[in-house]
């Protein structure tokens, strides 16, 4: 794969920010959309648009097939079963709390535990908080190394005939940590527990197959994987999506409707309660086809590539701090640091006036942050569409940013 061919795909590298080229490092939050997902969406908009699953008109089915189909595109892409098995949502965040809402706060009892490491981003952890505090189970934290791995001797000792569930993201978007998902979905079956994999940072850059993962839930954002902002994936097993009560009522999601009772359809579409996310889904689907184009297995080789270009460059460097990992060690495309006695806003500052954007702040991991010993770091996360010279602009701006505070604690 070429990066500076795939750049010209993204018309937001045109963009200046403070007089200089767009070094956009920061895919973790969000992707930047190559022009033929933007295009998908025109086209839908233009010569598509109209409800799904209710006009019989033409373009009523034609809408209906775009997002059908796409549910089939995310369905390969993840190596589901089946598309059935596939919910759209609005994102990650949503995915899990129709997991804790529909399936969990209905399953739960008083002395049921859910065992998570405290280093889940939070949209992980207060939804299984509120399930806790609904039904009286109890959350049990995974101990960390200090590099942010998880030990399966530790995942062992921790899963018990009383855990109802175990929840743990496929990579962590602040260390970048890879967790052994397939080896502890082994731990928590054996135990008789499923397994609520967070994919939000795993789906968009290295190939993810739900089967072989073993995982009983899986979500994900289509905004972190080129695709639109507002859609996202709840992929389950059919037992469990069986099983699992849909969390909004309304239109679309219904079979029959009496005064005083009311029957769904079955999974997906119960789940898909309103007008669905019509064109958000096809957006995705455009996306998937762009990834496919280019390759999982490149994309991940290539953004962990970048990501060890910067710790072994960022270690170099006195004054900055890098978390996670160490040099050599499995860690996804993204790096997380700290230039010593500054604060990491004003180091995102400065490297914006040249600009570069970084991620800076507590990353939605404030337990991982205090157990980290830091208030809040900067992290650069690379993708596809970024080069070596990235990681030479921001280890030049954070040389800028070191003379900038000496100066100014000086
Ligand atoms: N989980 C992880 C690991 C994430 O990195 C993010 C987003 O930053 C989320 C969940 C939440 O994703 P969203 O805001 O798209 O729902």
């Amino acid at each position: 794969m070429n990066p500076l061919e795939i750049r010209k795909d993204f018309p937001i590298f045109q963009e200046i920010i403070n007089g200089h080229p767009l070094v956009y490092l920061d895919s973790a939050a969000t992707s930047q959309k190559p022009r033929q997902v933007l295009e998908v969406l025109q086209r839908y908009y233009e010569r598509e648009n109209s409800n799904v699953h209710r006009g019989v008109h033409t373009l009523g089915t034609r809408a209906t097939e775009a997002y059908e189909n796409a549910r089939e595109k995310v369905a390969r892409f993840i190596h589901a079963p089946s598309a059935n098995q596939v919910v759209f949502t609005r994102g990650t965040t949503e995915s899990i709390n129709m997991i804790a809402y529909g399936y969990a706060r209905l399953k739960l009892k008083q002395g049921d535990e859910i065992v998570l490491p405290p280093s889940e981003h939070h949209s992980n952890l207060i939804p299984w908080q509120q399930v806790a505090r609904a039904t009286g189970a109890r959350l049990k934290y995974l101990p960390l190394q200090g590099d942010g791995t998880i030990r399966l001797e530790d995942v062992e000792a921790a899963v018990t005939s009383d855990t109802k569930i175990v929840a743990i993201a496929h990579v962590s978007n602040v260390l970048g940590t890879i967790n052994p998902v397939r080896d502890i979905a082994d731990i928590a079956h054996r135990n008789g527990s499923i397994i609520v994999v967070d994919g939000a940072q795993s789906v968009p850059h290295m190939p993810v197959d739900v089967q072989e993962l073993d995982c009983d839930f899986l979500a994900f954002s289509g905004h972190k994987m080129l695709g639109p902002t507002g859609v996202g994936v709840l992929y389950g097993k059919k037992s469990l999506l069986e099983e699992m009560e849909p969390t909004y009522f309304g239109g679309e999601m219904i079979d029959v409707v009496e005064l005083h009772e009311s029957t769904w359809k079955e999974a997906p579409w119960k789940f898909e309660g309103g007008t669905p996310i019509i064109a958000g889904a096809i957006g995705l689907g455009a996306a998937i086809d762009y990834l496919n184009r280019i390759g999982m297995a490149e994309i991940a080789e290539h953004d962990a590539h970048l990501a060890a270009l910067a710790v072994d460059r960022l270690s170099k460097m006195d004054g900055i701090s890098v978390y996670g990992p160490a040099a050599g060690q499995p860690r996804s495309g993204l790096v997380t640091f700290n230039l010593d006695g500054v604060h990491p806003h004003d180091v995102a500052t400065v490297l914006d006036s040249v600009g570069v954007a970084v991620r800076a702040g507590h990353h939605c991991a404030q337990p991982l942050m205090r157990l980290l010993g830091v208030g809040s770091t900067a992290r650069a996360s690379f993708y596809l569409y970024n080069t070596e010279d990235d990681v030479e602009a921001l280890a030049q701006a954070l040389e800028q940013a070191k003379e900038f505070f000496g100066y100014a604690i000086g």
